[in-house]
Formats: structure tokens, C-alpha cells, sequence
């Protein structure tokens, strides 16, 4: 069978059409028909396809087939004859926003940066292309993306004409073509020219702002992710609210938001210092309580304790003060910020703690090590913990 007349290229901004089914067919397990003339775009060249209805019966996919085929997949089956097709045209502008968009941006690359596009991705959220530069600094995304909305709002005509290969071949294209034959070459009016089977805008100024979001390196190229028209507005229209959120949130301007952030982080930072320090005159408070809980073993005095409301460094603090008085053991384990355990005997005594907390650990998954005197572990579950202090305190004995 012929190719399929392709609507769109006669006439992008056509959303409605009368054709005429000419075969009815099973693609990918789904109902599909090939028309003799379509407005649904297939999948080609970056851009997705088209979505809408053949006959009231929603379309779900469209592709193209080697020869100029286009088969559209059905929810349901289609008869032969006449049909009355509609293109869901929201989505089909917003691709044609997007398409010219890329086109302008890319060409703003080549001019600003000497940077050619290598490929693009038309997604239903996000659009990127790929630009051969190794790094991309802000200022240059700025100069590019600046040149390119002087193009949108200089709103210069977009045209799109078939030539011959060999005229082709002549014509300063940004974008060599891919095909053979005959070949549609898209102007971007005294500014950009692409071989392009993708549909486009009449002029620049309908793609609306363009706005390049971010960009990551990637195989030594730039991905640059950008949005054009509504969907810029919608993304501006989103941070702005967000920046307006934030500011009332603390109560200033959205212009003063970066200064009340660092007054903010001063503040957070005073207090988890005062903080600290009141738990450490707090800690010398208590220490002389803990020492007296210490329990009389043999020659030596132990405490054995899960300590609440306490972290690892200050479990440390409490082992190495109370271990200042000759004859104690500490024994102590913390939750937070995970559960750890700080094992600390006085210089007289002839333990190795190193030993006593790997061995006590060891059955529970957990690890330690450190030096005679004082040693540390962690890596057990914290309701083990009362458990592993008191196996330790056994074989003390
Ligand atoms: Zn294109």
C-alpha cells in the first residue's frame, strides 16, 4: 500500500478531517487501521504522537511504518470506509510550542557557543536536547536562552518547504537530513534551517517564553532540560507560588527570602550550640550521681547503663570522666543517634574493654574495637542492647 498523505504537513493547525479507512489490522495485540490521509503525527524525529479520536474511538498510539505508513492503534476496532477523525489539540499545540522552541534554542547554541545539538527528547514533562560542549556555565545558558526569546519575540515567520535532495544538499542546514528523496527543510525566517518531518508554529512569537531549567554533564556532553510557552508559564507560575509560600512562612518579602534564611540558619546554629553546652554542665551535674550508682564487684566499682536523653559523644564524655577515679568500670550503650555502646575502665585495672565488647557484640551482628582502656561497637538492634550490658557485666565476674 502508498504512503499515507500527511495532513499535518499541508496544514499543522488542521484538528478535524474526513478520510477514508483503507485497512483494518492487529499491531502490538491492539486494534488498528491505516487511512489514506491522516492529521494524527506519529511517533518521529523526537516529537510523540498525537492523540484524539478515528470515528469516536480514541486513538492511542500512532507510528509510523517504512514506505510512509502511519497505522493508528484503537481501543476498538474500526469498520472500512469513511471516518471522521479529531486530534486532541492541546496536546498537539503544545508539542508544536516545544518543536519550533528546540529548534530556536539549538540554533541559539550554534550561534553563542559554537555548540551543536547531537540529539532531542520531547517528553510529556520534561524536554531536552543534547549540546556537544563538555560544561555549560550559568552566564552562557543566560546569553543563549537570552537570544533565543529575541527570536521569539522578534516573531519571525516559520515555514516549511520540500527540496529536492540535491537543492538540499546546497542549503546552510543546522540539521543534515536523515531521509532521501524529497526533503522538508523547516526556516526559522533569516535564523535557523533544519531537515524536520515534525509539525511547527507559523511564527516564533507563538512558541511563548523559552526557559532553560537545568542541565547535567552527561558522556561528555550537556543535557539541557528547557520548556517552552505553557508549559514555562506553568513552571514560573509553580516556583513563584513556592518562593511565595516560603516567604510568608517566615513572614517577609519573597526579595528579603535569602536574607531571612541566614538569619534563620544563625539562629539554629546558637541555639544547637547552646544546647550542647547546657547538656554538658548538665552532664558534670550528674556525674558524681552515676559514680555513686556504681556497684561494688570485687575490687572494683561497675555501672552498667543504657543512657536516655544522652547521644554517643556524650556517652563518651560520661566514660572518660567517670573512669578519672581509679577502680571503676563503665559499661554504657546510647540509642541515638543509632545504637551504640562505650565500653571504659579506670587506669589501675588490667581489663582489656576492646576484647570484653567484641566478644559481648559478636552473637547480636554487631562490631567494635578500640584500644585496653576505652572501646566502642555498635551495629545491634537497640532492644539488645540492655541485654548486651548485662552478658558484659556477667562476665565480669
Ligand atoms: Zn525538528
Amino acid at each position: 500500500m502508498s504512503a499515507t498523505e500527511r495532513l499535518f504537513w499541508q496544514d499543522p493547525y488542521q484538528r478535524h478531517f474526513r478520510a477514508w479507512v483503507m485497512e483494518t489490522l492487529t499491531f502490538k495485540g491492539q486494534p488498528a487501521a491505516v487511512l489514506d490521509r491522516t492529521c494524527f503525527y506519529p511517533t518521529s524525529g523526537g516529537q510523540p504522537h498525537d492523540l484524539g479520536t478515528l470515528g469516536g474511538i480514541p486513538v492511542v498510539e500512532v507510528l509510523e511504518e517504512e514506505g510512509g505508513k502511519i497505522i493508528h492503534l484503537l481501543e476498538r476496532p474500526l469498520m472500512l470506509g469513511p471516518v471522521e477523525g479529531e486530534i486532541d489539540w492541546s496536546r498537539r499545540f503544545d508539542h508544536m510550542q516545544q518543536h519550533t522552541g528546540q529548534h530556536i534554542l539549538s540554533q541559539a547554541f550554534e550561534r553563542e557557543l559554537n555548540a551543536a545539538t547531537t540529539s532531542f527528547h520531547l517528553g510529556s514533562e520534561v524536554v531536552t536536547i543534547d549540546v556537544a560542549i563538555p560544561t555549560l556555565s550559568p552566564k552562557e545558558a543566560a546569553r543563549v536562552e537570552a537570544l533565543a526569546n529575541r527570536i521569539v519575540i522578534e516573531d519571525r515567520p516559520v515555514h516549511a518547504k520540500e527540496y529536492d535532495e540535491e537543492e538540499a544538499s546546497s542549503l546552510p542546514l543546522r540539521k543534515a537530513p536523515v531521509v532521501h528523496g524529497r526533503i522538508r527543510i523547516v526556516e526559522v525566517e533569516g535564523f535557523d534551517l533544519s531537515a524536520c518531518g515534525g509539525t511547527h508554529v507559523r511564527r516564533t512569537g507563538e512558541v511563548g517564553p523559552i526557559h532553560i531549567r537545568r542541565w547535567e554533564r552527561r558522556r561528555g556532553q550537556v543535557r539541557v532540560e528547557f520548556l517552552c510557552g505553557w508549559r514555562a508559564l506553568e513552571d514560573y507560575a509553580k516556583r513563584d507560588r513556592l518562593l511565595q509560600e516560603a516567604a510568608n512562612q517566615l513572614s517577609v518579602g519573597t526579595e528579603e527570602l535569602s536574607e531571612a534564611i541566614q538569619r534563620l540558619q544563625k539562629a539554629e546554629q546558637l541555639a544547637r550550640r547552646t544546647a550542647e553546652s547546657l547538656r554538658k554542665r548538665l552532664l558534670d551535674y550528674e556525674l558524681p550521681q552515676l559514680l555513686a550508682e556504681a556497684e561494688p564487684l570485687g575490687e572494683m566499682r561497675v555501672l552498667c547503663r543504657l543512657l536516655e536523653g544522652y547521644d554517643a559523644g556524650n556517652m563518651r564524655y560520661i566514660a572518660q570522666n567517670l573512669t578519672q577515679t581509679p577502680g571503676i568500670v563503665a559499661l554504657l550503650a546510647v540509642t541515638e543517634p543509632s545504637p551504640q555502646l562505650c565500653f571504659a575502665r579506670s587506669e589501675n585495672l588490667p581489663l582489656d574493654m576492646s576484647q570484653l565488647l567484641r566478644q559481648v557484640v559478636a552473637p547480636y551482628g554487631g562490631r567494635g574495637g578500640g584500644r585496653p582502656h576505652v572501646a566502642q561497637g555498635g551495629g545491634v538492634a537497640p532492644e539488645d542492647l540492655e541485654e548486651i550490658l548485662q552478658k558484659a557485666k556477667e562476665l565480669l565476674r
